[in-house]
């Protein structure tokens, strides 16, 4: 850890990320944090009713009563230096609980750890994943550069090099910083881990983005969309299995696709659900800007191998150094972007997955094409579904979905839809580039 000059008593800040995927917490002094001793923080339930406007819903389920603690998980602090801030950013990923320490019914942290435990306790599978994050960065005055070019890239400098050197030192294992297609748009990749560490790290690796933009004099966007006609920027969560001796069981060289049994069920079982699961992955108004055919966001219940407009792709075998496939082998989810709670939504991912091994669905059939070139018959037979494409269609759809809806305690489907409903409504009806800057400046 890099010392610095100035009078400062680090703070260490107990995080949550929440319904509206805005990570907030409270702050005490670094020495009072003492890992093994439980202090927790307090909190408010009516918090998770916040949009991302700031304004409570109303009505909402909590009102102005009762009290919860943030409670950190000591194995989840990330404490590092980032160019240009004063003090190290020193985080703990933290479970809302009540004041008994109970998990409260709305903590997304405790819905994708319960979810995971189902689903080891259930068939033995441990879900590894990596969340891949597109986004742009605004006011650096730079001259336009080409589409993944090299002068994009040497442009930034040395901004790659410095979030990487944070994530390492955070404890994360970035893969690739990519110049992406779209303007001033960046990506950067990282390994996967077991998957509650992957969400929190989700949530380290944006608040790192945005903080050495800040610092730079820069304005760095995970919106989905940024202006109406712009590049999408997308959430791809990667996910895996491996036994409990770490073994992965994701591929299957006799099946189609490599997919084995277990994955393919997890698959069908998303590809079920996707429609309302949307509600939490592409949560935003403008999420369904980007979730449009021909966008490489994807936009219909589609499994692809190797279609980057499939909601679920198999990702490529690199055979070059003749690696062992089974190790690499995983599944893109492609329909989320950073609107969502990273934990809300792998957890419904996880939770729709188990849903498929449960019924022991088939493997969907692989698809590549363009849907619209298709009859409504074959894309039946293919499971090709339009996704929603407003919020409020994939609210409804939610709503319809009694499976998705039995996932979640009554009233915390009432405030997550609550929520939803006034976010709506303070975005008003308009999906046009002064929506998406407003967004761009929240996420
Ligand atoms: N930007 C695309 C999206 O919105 C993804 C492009 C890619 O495949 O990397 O998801
Ligand atoms: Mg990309």
């Amino acid at each position: 850890m890099t010392e610095r000059s100035g009078i400062h008593d680090p703070l260490v800040t107990f995080v949550t990320t929440d319904y509206a995927g805005i990570t907030r917490g409270r702050s005490i002094t670094a020495a009072s944090y003492i890992p093994g001793q439980a202090k927790t923080l307090g909190w408010v339930p009516a918090n998770m009713s916040l949009t991302p406007m700031d304004l409570i819903a109303d009505p909402n389920p909590w009102g102005s009563a009762g009290d919860l603690r943030l409670l950190p998980d000591d194995d989840a602090r990330f404490r590092f230096a980032i160019e240009g801030s004063a003090t190290a950013l020193d985080i703990v990923m933290s479970d809302i609980v009540e004041l008994d320490g109970t998990p409260w019914i709305c903590c997304p942290r405790s819905f994708l750890r319960n979810a995971l435990d189902d689903l080891r306790s259930e068939t033995g599978a441990e879900l590894v994943a990596a969340f891949e994050h597109e986004f742009q960065i605004f006011g650096a005055g730079w001259y336009s550069a080409p589409a993944f070019s090299l002068q994009a890239l040497r442009q930034a400098d040395p901004f790659g090099p410095a979030l990487i050197a944070s994530l390492r030192e955070a404890g994360l294992d970035p893969e690739v910083f990519i110049a992406e297609y779209g303007k001033e748009q960046f990506e950067i990749t990282m390994a996967p881990c077991p998957a509650l560490a992957a969400a929190d790290r989700a949530v380290v690796l944006r608040e790192t983005v945005r903080e050495l933009s800040r610092n730079r004099g820069w304005r760095s966007s995970f919106a989905p969309k940024t202006s109406a006609d712009g590049i999408g920027n997308g959430v791809h969560i990667h996910f895996s299995f491996a036994d409990s001796k770490g073994r992965p069981t994701t591929y299957d060289a006799a099946k189609p696709g490599g997919v084995s049994d277990l994955a393919a069920s997890f698959v069908a079982g998303i590809l079920k659900h996707l429609p309302a699961l949307i509600a939490f992955t592409a949560p935003s108004p403008i999420s369904y800007l980007r979730l449009q055919p021909h966008h490489w966001s994807s936009s219909y219940t589609w499994f692809g191998d190797q279609d980057r407009e499939a909601s679920l792709r198999i990702c490529p075998i690199n055979r070059v150094g003749k690696s062992d496939p089974a190790k690499a082998f995983n599944i893109e989810y492609r329909p989320a972007d950073a609107c969502a709670c990273p934990h809300l939504a792998l957890g419904v991912m996880v939770r729709a997955g188990l849903e498929g091994i449960r019924a022991k669905l088939a493997a969907p059939p692989l698809f590549s094409g363009d849907p619209a070139l298709l009859c409504s018959e074959e894309c039946e037979a293919l499971g090709l579904r339009r996704l929603p494409q407003t919020l409020a269609q994939a609210l409804d759809t939610l709503l319809q979905d009694s499976t998705v809806c039995s996932w979640f305690d009554p009233k915390a489907l009432e405030t997550y839809t609550g929520m939803k409903r006034m976010e709506l409504k303070l975005a008003g009806d308009a999906l046009d580039d002064a929506q998406c800057r407003r967004y761009a400046e929240i996420y």
